[in-house]
């Protein structure tokens, strides 16, 4: 049975998460969004908080995903990826953009909690991760990677292109994805940590986006790389038999963050929207038929209806995550849904805000833009829905495409 009951412990981490976005995040928010690849200096003061709260074993670090801090084997379980869920919905409510710029919260850092060994993880555990697995050549489909990885005495070399890389600039450390023998396919595509000050690591160019423009994203350059040996995350063999399910293994951690996102970005648009509805009059009753309301009124339940369910199948995916079911189908389940409902929500709060939502005096048309990348990064609405139709057929990737 799943128990919908947050414990005391994470309540209290969530309100913490909740006061930073409304006292630190909100008041830059346009800020940032107008002064992109400015880097958001004060989020500095924040490296401490999180990394306090991973200490205290509050879990919001993102290194701590798949890795609950509590180890118990039996009955309900909250450990770290309900916790950085929590945490994730809170800090996007705030702002999309400066919750992927917090220091140490980046997806690579999931990616190192779901594939390292313990000994990794004790070296990587409290770096700034970003993830590299996009190139000029591929996005959904992440078994066409290039990037090459070539074992010279002690160390890999790395030689490929990264692009779209969020936090490449500012990160640590780069999760990047490459192969280790190009005849051998997706099962030779290995994780590995490159450090920011590796030889023959570049940052080409920012990209300027639509939203999350707090967020740098940039195209990298490793050009004879070299990292050390053991930098590969889990393990150096090559099972054909196995495919690159350990890589695969990060999207079952972060598809249900990504979604949460979604999920925090939507209910700072409804919280909005219900105070716009307010004040011009517009009454929301949870007793009378919506045929019987204000039709903006009843278009509002509808969207409430549409973020609960996304909110549902996206705790449903974390909370099998840290129980150790495997999750893959609801975590694309809940990536889909949130991420649908996401841009369905912020645009229609626009739409039902009128010329005021179209300006730049709320941030409701910041945040219909923001909304669009958690549909797109971390697998598109289109893949997430393959996944879950070859889940459900039980059809293999090559029988269905
Ligand atoms: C702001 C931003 C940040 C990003 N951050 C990162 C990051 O940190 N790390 C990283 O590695 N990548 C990152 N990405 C890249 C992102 O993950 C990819 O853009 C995404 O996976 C889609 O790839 P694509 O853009 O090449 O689209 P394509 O794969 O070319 O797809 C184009 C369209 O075709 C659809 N499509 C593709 N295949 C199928 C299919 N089989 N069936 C049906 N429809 C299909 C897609 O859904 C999409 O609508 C980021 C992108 C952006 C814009």
């Amino acid at each position: 049975m799943i128990n919908l009951e947050l414990p005391k412990k994470m309540k209290a981490a969530s309100n913490q998460a909740h006061q930073a976005a409304a006292q630190i995040f909100r008041p830059i928010s346009r800020k940032y969004d107008l002064a992109e690849h400015e880097r958001p200096v004060e989020l500095d003061t924040m490296a401490s908080l999180v990394e306090g709260l991973a200490d205290a074993g509050q879990a919001a670090s993102g290194a701590t995903m798949g890795r609950g801090t509590e180890r118990k084997t039996e009955g309900n379980v909250n450990g770290g990826n309900m916790a950085s869920l929590m945490n994730v919905i809170e800090t996007c409510w705030g702002d999309v953009g400066l919750t992927l710029s917090i220091p140490y919260q980046g997806l690579g850092n999931s990616a190192i909690a779901a594939v390292a060994t313990d000994e990794q993880l004790e070296r990587f555990g409290k770096v700034w991760a970003s993830m590299a697995i996009t190139e000029p050549s591929f996005g959904s489909d992440s078994a066409a990677v290039s990037t090459t990885a070539v074992l010279d005495g002690d160390e890999w070399v790395l030689n490929g292109e990264k692009i779209f890389v969020t936090a490449g600039e500012r990160s640590t450390h780069i999760v990047v994805w490459a192969s280790v023998d190009k005849s051998k396919g997706r099962a030779a595509i290995k994780s590995f940590v490159v450090p920011r000050d590796a030889p023959g690591l570049s940052v080409a160019r920012l990209e300027h986006k639509l939203g999350i423009r707090a967020s740098d994203t940039a195209v990298l350059l490793l050009e004879d790389c070299r990292i050390p040996q053991d930098n590969l995350l889990g393990s150096p063999e090559v099972d054909v038999n196995k495919g690159f399910g350990g890589v695969m293994a990060t999207f079952d951690n972060t598809r249900p963050l990504v979604a949460g996102m979604a999920v925090g970005l939507a209910r700072a648009a409804l919280e909005e929207l219900r105070e716009i509805l307010t004040e011009a009059g517009v009454d929301v009753s949870y007793d009378t038929p919506v045929n019987n309301q204000h039709a903006a009124a009843a278009a509002y339940l509808d969207l409430e209806a549409d973020w609960e369910a996304a909110y549902l199948l996206t705790i449903r995916a974390a909370w099998m995550a840290d129980n150790k079911k495997p999750n893959s189908l609801e975590a694309s389940m809940a990536k889909a849904k949130a991420g649908r409902m996401g841009t369905a929500v912020t645009l229609k709060a626009v739409e039902l805000a009128g010329s005021y939502g179209y300006s730049e005096r709320p941030l409701l048309e910041k945040w219909a833009r923001d909304s669009k990348i958690l549909d797109i990064f971390e697998g598109t609405q289109q893949i997430q829905q393959l996944i879950v139709a070859r889940r459900v057929l039980d059809l293999s990737s090559a029988e269905l495409k």
